[in-house]
């Protein structure tokens, strides 16, 4: 029998055979895979005929259709929801994979093809696109170090494959910490927390074989233990727990992986001849430089530290006038902002989350991607890799657009966060190919019965997440190397900001928050303390975020440091990290930025997109939210482009001019009022 992930999928929409696929045939499938791309990237380099751009660039586009397609199957499924087996799986195949395309950047021959056809670029008359796709597989040859001969070589391919290894070995240890650690709580510990807290804790701890409820370290659920536990003591407990994933000592510790992570890189970009690995790293980037990135950051540090001050000589107040003595911790920052933003806005967020059902949220998501681009949703019945894993069929006028896969629900299966994935990106070189996107999320599971519900935050993310899908789904591209969300690491938020956004949007909330058991829409006045609520402790969150992106950038902006730890210390003194506050991702756990190279020396690149989101959702603001001007501005020049042109030229295409800091900071309520 044919291996499933090999065969062609006769399935509607091609999608991959979930039910088919056993982790048995994973590694088979790889093997083959890798060998079908190998021979074909050899018949590319070994071509007798003159270099064009079909018989190399294109090929090389199609050599990796099997890999892609059984890669794209393996990893979308066992991020979401992995096993022993699995996690061996990606362990063995983390240098495998490394290798192979070490290999191909390594190959001479077919690097003197595309070296031929880039000094012959101006003869070729290839199209935009074509230009823009010789420039980035050229580039990408280079800096993967094409140009590097005898010992260098072999010593760039080993540092790849060892950063590889680490990376993935950094995420499993983060992940078996996070499952490893919980806290029973009595019935008496429940006091004080809102139901949903409660529900969720007793689901957890169902999970976890325990006698009764627990705090776990996923996201969805520590958190609000931490806003709402009037324990000091089990916050305490539980936020040590939770900062110190990573950092425990046990098998699982990360720092010294984050040591030789960072030595390995800051060799990798020496080798490539750059300074050091951020100047490496940015050169592709919208933001070009580490000076543009720091000068960015600190505008934005100087005005949030301020509110963050300010905020914690109010919250300290209020832990004295409780009678506790001692100076506010990182602990309390969430329990007594919880109880100002309840005095201050009327904002009671246990009060809040019976009107935002994960059901109805989607709708929403959905409804304004309908009213903005035409998109409609119609569920799928088909097996995926998970039952709590849904599918639907995008279409526009009729025409099959994509199949989107929600997965939303914590597992200890599932990689903590939230992200988008494409199993299968969109293209036009083998045919009018159509995507299958992901998004996965970590919410807390309800109890059989009961609706889902969100925390506004919960909210935020899923639209979030649907705005990447939105940039895999509007893709309009012929390559697949540049489809979708192939674009530049500081412009790739932007779609999923931007479209968070539309959460805000009043008469989306009016009529898609409705309560769960009622039905009865949000009363317009919490809806109203709901959005003027928004800029509320944003001081906190910017600081956090913040002192996590510059220990990120100088971290990679000069010599590697011999002690990521005591480097972060001296950094977080440097700037005047405020002491109730902890970084939002603290070295151990970084993921961000020591799982793989996506986001190293790129945590910035956040706060980089919110500069351009602010700015474009003025542009929506001026007219009308929904104005479908607007809408097909956004579209032709920014979601469906993908990568086939420069970020800053997508940007000023569709706003007709490049944004500035002021409209982050007014958004986030850090401008003092004039
Ligand atoms: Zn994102």
């Amino acid at each position: 029998m044919t291996n499933p992930y090999l065969a062609e999928w006769t399935t509607e929409f091609n999608l991959p055979p979930f039910a088919d696929l056993t982790d048995e045939d994973v590694k088979p499938a790889v093997e083959a895979a890798l060998s079908e791309g190998r021979a074909a990237i050899k018949a590319i380099a070994d071509n007798p005929e003159t270099p064009t751009f079909a018989n190399t660039i294109e090929a090389l586009e199609k050599a990796d259709a099997t890999p892609s397609k059984v890669l794209g199957a393996f990893y979308g499924m066992a991020g979401a929801d992995t096993n022993d087996t699995r996690d061996a799986l990606m362990r063995e195949f983390s240098p495998m994979l490394s290798a192979y395309s070490s290999e191909i950047t390594a190959n001479a021959a077919l690097f003197q093809r595309i070296e031929a056809l880039w000094q012959d670029r101006e003869n070729l008359d290839l199209t935009d696109e074509q230009q823009r796709v010789l420039m980035l597989t050229r580039r990408s040859f280079v800096r993967s170090g094409a140009k590097l001969e005898g010992a260098d070589k072999d010593r760039m391919a080993e540092i790849k494959s060892r950063l590889a290894t680490l990376g993935t070995q950094f995420s499993q240890n983060l992940l078996a910490d996070e499952r490893e650690w919980f806290m029973e709580l009595s019935e008496d510990d429940l006091e004080g927390l809102p139901q949903f807290v409660v529900d969720a804790a007793r689901s957890a701890g169902e999970e976890k074989g325990a006698k009764g409820p627990v705090v776990t370290l996923s996201r969805s659920l520590i958190t609000p233990f931490l806003q709402f536990s009037p324990r000091r003591d089990l916050r305490e407990k539980a936020f040590r727990a939770w900062a110190a994933r990573g950092e425990n000592g046990n098998a699982n510790d990360n720092r010294e992986i984050a040591r030789e992570i960072l030595e390995l890189r800051e060799e990798r970009a020496k080798l490539l001849g750059y300074e050091n690995f951020a100047a490496y790293k940015l050169e592709t980037e919208m933001a070009k430089t580490p000076e543009h990135v720091r000068d960015l950051l600190m505008r934005v540090w100087t005005p949030a530290k301020e509110a963050a001050e300010r905020d914690a000589a109010i919250l300290s107040k209020m832990m004295t006038e409780d009678g506790v003595n001692g100076e506010l911790a990182p602990w309390d920052w969430r329990y007594y902002s919880e109880k100002r933003r309840k005095a201050e806005h009327d904002l009671d967020e246990a009060e809040l989350k019976p009107y935002l059902q994960l059901d109805r949220m989607i709708e929403a998501a959905f409804t304004c991607a309908n009213r903005l681009f035409g998109l409609e949703f119609e569920p799928l019945d088909v097996t995926t890799y998970h039952p709590d894993a849904r599918a639907w069929n995008v279409t526009r006028n009729g025409k099959h657009m994509a199949v989107f896969i929600g997965d939303y629900f914590a597992r200890g299966s599932k990689r903590s966060g939230a992200w988008c994935t494409a199993m299968r990106s969109q293209q036009k070189l083998e045919g009018d190919i159509r995507p299958i996107v992901l998004n996965v999320c970590n919410f807390a599971k309800p109890s059989k019965g009961e609706a889902a519900l969100l925390s506004y935050d919960d909210a935020r993310t899923l639209f979030h997440e649907f705005g990447h899908a939105l940039h895999q789904m509007l893709s309009d591209v012929t390559y697949d190397s540049i489809s979708g969300t192939s674009v530049a690491r500081d412009f790739v938020e932007l779609p999923s900001q931007l479209y968070e956004h539309w959460l805000e949007v009043p008469e989306v909330l009016e009529e898609f928050a409705t309560h769960a058991e009622t039905g009865a829409p949000m009363p317009r006045d919490m809806l109203e303390r709901l959005l003027a609520a928004q800029t509320y402790d944003q001081g906190f969150a910017t600081v956090e975020y913040v002192a996590s992106a510059l220990v990120d950038l100088e971290f990679h902006d000069g010599p590697a440091p011999k002690d990521p730890m005591k480097a972060q210390a001296e950094i977080l003194a440097k700037i005047g990290m405020p002491k109730a506050i902890t970084m939002r991702h603290a070295t151990p756990h970084f993921a961000h930025i020591f799982s793989g190279d996506g986001y190293s020396s790129g945590y910035y690149s956040y706060m980089w997109s919110e500069v351009m989101d602010a700015d474009a959702f003025e542009a929506f603001e001026e007219t009308s939210p929904f104005d479908p001007v607007m809408a097909k501005r956004l579209e032709e020049n920014i979601l469906s482009k993908g990568g086939s042109e420069d970020a800053e030229a997508l940007y000023t295409a569709f706003r007709g001019r490049m944004p500035g800091v002021e409209a982050l900071l007014k958004g986030r309520g850090l401008v003092a009022a004039e």
